[in-house]
């Protein structure tokens, strides 16, 4: 049997006019400022998506390149300068940086009350006891879960993937709804036994074809967060989609899954921020 296909888009659809509706409700036009350091195309094309969601809902976005050989000093003060605009809601530095400047430093030089990504160390220390916004991409995984009804508290939840931008959020958020949160990363010895297990499995790696048909059960549902671009046009997910969707009982596809509510969740918490 085929799994229910948990569509990111759809769902992102279905809040956008709610969305649209708490943007004019404001007393001002939200404004986000992108810093982008470095022209990698993949930090492009995502800057693209949020600036074309951001027109769509009526929010300003100020895009700021930089060349890749600014220094820390530079973008610091950059920072700073934004965080004494008013006009300006919320800051997102668009990650990678390149290898010379201090990815810690710049982030926690945002003003916590313009972190859109929920990512300097004071937003941490809020959401990790589940107050304050979250970031995006757990935000957005905790949304699409809702619409389509699937319960997290009292679950066994399994993600695949620790890391502070992705993994470990996603893990913090599961774990403050109520579910018994397993985590696992590369030093796991038994990759099949921690995902098999679960009722909810939440991918965040990077590694295309990770999950297999031999890591799932036939009860799950399998939320797929990773991206991974082939050649130029292809992204995939984590999850072999094509043998793993003929055993779950739910799957997100890549495209169309997280990405898209990732996007949205990141609107949300800008609106938040300027409430
Ligand atoms: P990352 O910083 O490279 O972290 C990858 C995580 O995967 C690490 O915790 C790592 O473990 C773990 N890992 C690596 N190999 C593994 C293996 N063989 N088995 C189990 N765990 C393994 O990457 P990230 O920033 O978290 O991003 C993860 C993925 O999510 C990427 O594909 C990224 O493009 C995607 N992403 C998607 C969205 C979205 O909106 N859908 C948003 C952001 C990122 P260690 O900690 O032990 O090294």
């Amino acid at each position: 049997m085929s799994a229910i296909i948990i569509d990111g888009r759809k769902t992102r659809e279905a809040h956008t006019g709610e969305l649209i509706a708490k943007v004019k409700a404001l007393p001002c036009i939200p404004k986000l400022a992108i810093i982008q350091v470095g022209d990698r195309s993949d930090s492009t094309s995502y800057i693209r998506a949020k600036k074309l969601f951001a027109a769509k809902i009526g929010v300003e976005v100020v895009h700021e390149l930089f060349a890749e050989t600014i220094t820390q000093t530079e973008i610091l003060k950059h920072i700073e300068m934004l965080n004494d605009d008013e006009s300006i809601h919320g800051i997102i530095v668009q990650l990678p940086l390149p290898g010379h400047i201090d990815r810690t430093k710049v982030i926690d030089t945002i003003a916590p009350g313009k972190d859109v990504d929920a990512l300097t160390t004071t937003s941490i220390g809020s959401w990790t006891k589940g107050k304050g916004i979250m970031p995006a991409t757990a935000r957005g995984v905790r949304e699409l879960l809702r619409f389509y009804g699937i319960e997290i508290l009292g679950k066994k939840v399994t993600v695949v993937g620790r890391s502070d931008l992705v993994g470990r959020p996603i893990a913090v958020m599961c774990q403050n709804a109520g579910a018994h949160v397993t985590v696992c990363h590369s030093q796991t010895t038994d990759l099949i036994s921690g995902t098999k297990d679960a009722d909810i499995l939440i991918v965040a790696v990077g590694k295309p074809g990770l999950i297999t048909a031999k890591h799932v059960n036939g009860g799950q549902v399998v939320i797929d967060v990773g991206i991974s671009r082939i050649g130029e046009e292809r992204l995939v997910g984590d999850v072999d989609f094509e043998s793993v969707s003929q055993i779950v009982k739910a799957i997100s596809p890549v495209p169309g899954g997280v990405g898209a509510m990732t996007v949205l969740a990141l609107f949300e918490n800008l609106i938040d921020l300027c409430r």
